[in-house]
Parts: structure tokens; sequence; C-alpha cells
């Protein structure tokens, strides 16, 4: 085994350790990719000293009105860096919401959620037959965050305390009956624990009385494609989770 096998092992390893546990570890080596690649998810002391927002809205906006209030939100540092804020798109009137950590890149390029190729493996397991089968047009997608953070890195606890209220309101205006978080992080910042995903898979949580379930985010997918058949799993459960509304 050469240098760059031992190396890619050892990467494999920690993404897996990370998927599984939810652990706060660090890894820096030249050889290994930037650490934006291997965020972690929040400390435990950052999660539970975030305060649940607390929405106190007279009259809730119109989804068109929200967005124009976002797209020139300065609350948080992150409008200095982003080249746009990124809102959502899909169905607003969606039965399932999707919910991200934050925009990377090509979103921030964009202005819209989940166009790189993260977003075309998501575009996959939303549309795929053998997984959810439902146009991606009929769902709604998200993030925590709708500017960009530099590098990709993780959000701060003032980004998140600052913006969450926008995807709360989203939330109040679209009334998904059902939301799917993708990845550890976004997972850990909407429901304020340290669970790992192996804990949380299969389960259902609640988010400001929506039901709520967890699955990998699509990046993880293309690090790691073990993760791609528990990830189809998910979009299964949520497939029936789907029909079970109808009934
Ligand atoms: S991340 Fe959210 S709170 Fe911060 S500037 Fe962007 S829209 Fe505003």
């Amino acid at each position: 085994m050469n240098v760059n096998e031992i190396f890619a092992d050892l990467k494999k390893y920690i993404e897996r350790h990370r998927e599984l546990y939810g652990d706060e570890l660090i890894v820096e080596y030249a050889s290994l990719p930037k650490s934006s690649e291997l965020t972690m998810t929040l400390k435990p002391q950052e999660i539970s000293a975030m305060k649940q927002p607390v929405i106190k809205i007279d009259a809730l906006p119109t989804l068109e009105e929200l967005k124009a209030t976002v797209s020139g939100c300065k609350k948080c540092e992150l409008c200095k860096t982003r080249t746009q804020t990124v809102f959502g798109s899909g169905n607003p009137k969606a039965d399932l919401m999707f919910v991200g950590e934050a925009p990377g890149a090509d979103e921030d390029e964009q202005g819209l959620p989940f166009v790189g190729r993260a977003g075309q493996l998501l575009t996959k397991m939303i549309e795929e037959e053998r997984s959810l089968g439902i146009p991606r047009e009929t769902v709604y997608i998200a993030n925590i965050l709708k500017c960009r953070p530099p590098g990709n890195r993780k959000p701060n606890t003032d980004e998140i305390e600052q913006c969450e209220p926008y995807l709360i309101t989203q939330i109040e205006l679209i009334k998904p009956k059902i939301i799917c978080a993708l990845g550890l992080t976004a997972a850990n910042t909407l429901l304020r624990n340290t669970l790992s995903m192996t804990a949380m898979r299969g389960k259902t949580f609640d988010y400001h009385g929506v039901p709520l379930v967890v699955t990998y985010h699509p990046a993880a997918l293309l690090r790691n494609p073990n993760w791609k058949k528990p990830a189809w799993e998910d979009m299964l459960l949520l497939k029936k989770m789907l029909e079970d509304l109808k009934k």
C-alpha cells in the first residue's frame, strides 16, 4: 500500500467515524482534503448554548416578500462575503421540504440551493423511481443559512441564530407536512442535539410542529458511496410518509 492509499483509507475512516458517531474530530495533514471537506458538527457546548429562535410575527409576509427581505439582509457577517443570498426553491405548497446547512460555491454563484454536484445527486435521490420517485419541482429545498460561509466552513452560532428565523418563517408559509434534514450538521443544528447520524436515521423528530427525518448530505454521499444505500432507504421512508399522508 503506498502513502496515498494509506491517506485515502484514513480519510474514509475519519468520514465514516464522523457520520456514525458525530464526534468533534479535527485532522490536519497536507495530503488530506481541505478541512472544509471534513467539516465537523458544532461542538456540544456550542449547540447547547444556542438559543431556540422565538419568532414573533404579527402578520406573515408572503414568500416573495420574505425573499426580498432576505436578499437585503445584513444581520450577520456573511453578508460581506456572499455573492448573493440563496433563499430556497421549489413548490411553495410542498408537502416535503429538504433543509441543508448552507449554500456552497455553486449555490452562491447561481442564487439557488443544491445546484452543484451534490445538488445533482439530490435530484437523483428525489426523482429516481427506486428512490423517492417524485419530480424535484414538487418539493421545496432550502438551507438554514441563506448566505455561503467563506470556504464552506461550518456555520457559527451567531449566524445560525440570526438566520434560522427566516427558515422558520419559510416553514410557516409553505406548511410542509414533512421536513428532511440533509446532513449531520443541519440535523444537529435544527434539533439542538449532538446525536450521531446512526442514532437519528429512521426516526421522526419534531421541528416547530413538523415531523422531521434525517439523512446524509448528498456531498457526504459523493465522498463515501457506501452511504448511498442507507440514504436510499431514507428516501423510501420519506416515500412511505408521503403515501401515508394520502390515506
Ligand atoms: S446568513 Fe442569513 S442572517 Fe446572515 S446575512 Fe445572510 S441572510 Fe442575513
